[in-house]
């Protein structure tokens, strides 16, 4: 085991706490790690609907982020919907400057609301989150529409998926993990490195949640910062999540989606 540390969430702020920098820092504390948070975005939402999010002024998180680097000790960062171009470029000149003292970088490559909304501005948003994010992130975590549009190939098989992985891979990032491949009654993910394929079959859940991706990409750096390795901290951290869905689906708190946490 390593011994934990601190880590920062840079994610979209979702009221609810279903998703974003309010769920990733309750992820963090259940594992035992002190987590800060800085918002990259505003959302209007509800669980029952999504009316639209903002950006933050680009100062207000350059400012943000050169004041958390220069006070706290961060150790693993997780980034999630950065939303604006702008941001991105940000973002991304930080980590060119900062990587080199961070342990672990995972980027969830938000693009669209389990609600169907866009959560990405403009399309030059995703040539900047590959050229100038990508290069300095350790594991990249999409779902299957996410995969499709950063490799800019559609997935009709899963043998697909090996070649999508590849094509992320390089562009500079170590691993991917390809979220929610869909068969008649089972869900798959995927964890590639150069050297290596594994994968996860699960039986599908019936609840509909929303922030899964957000809660997988937390536990996926909890548990790298405790000194897994990223395929084991893969497993644990889709095995966590399973277990958090299960129970959740009992208790149906929310409106068109269920909060788990
Ligand atoms: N991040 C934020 C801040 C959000 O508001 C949302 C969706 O509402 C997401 C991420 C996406 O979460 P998911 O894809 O798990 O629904």
């Amino acid at each position: 085991m390593g011994e934990g540390g601190i880590v920062l969430s840079i994610a979209g702020f979702d009221p609810t706490g279903g998703a974003g920098v309010l769920l990733d820092t309750k992820i963090f504390s259940l594992f035992g790690l002190k987590g800060a948070g800085i918002s990259t975005t505003l959302t209007l939402q509800n669980t029952s609907e999504f009316q639209g999010w903002e950006g933050v002024n680009p100062e207000y998180l350059k400012r943000s982020l050169e004041l958390i680097f220069s006070d706290l000790p961060i150790k693993g960062i997780k980034i999630g919907m950065i939303g604006t171009s702008e941001n991105a470029e940000i973002i991304g000149e930080f980590l060119k400057r900062e990587r080199n003292k961070i342990s672990w970088v995972v980027l969830d490559p938000v693009l669209k609301a389990t609600l169907n909304y866009d959560l990405f501005s403009s399309s030059d948003f995703i040539k900047i989150l590959k050229s100038k994010i990508f290069p300095f992130v350790d594991i990249v975590t999409p779902n299957i529409y996410e995969a499709e549009v950063l490799a800019e190939k559609s997935i009709k098989k899963k043998t697909h998926l090996s070649e999508i992985a590849e094509r992320l891979i390089n562009l500079g990032v170590k691993a991917v993990i390809i979220k929610g491949w869909q068969s008649s009654s089972f869900i798959w993910d995927f964890f590639f490195d150069k050297n290596k394929k594994v994968f996860l079959k699960k039986k599908k859940l019936s609840g509909n949640f929303h922030g899964t991706g957000c809660a997988f990409s937390s536990a996926l750096l909890s548990y790298l910062m405790y000194g897994f390795d990223p395929e084991t901290a893969f497993k644990k951290a889709k095995n966590w999540l399973y277990l958090k869905l299960k129970k959740a689906e009992k208790e149906k708190i929310g409106g068109k989606l269920w909060l788990f946490l």
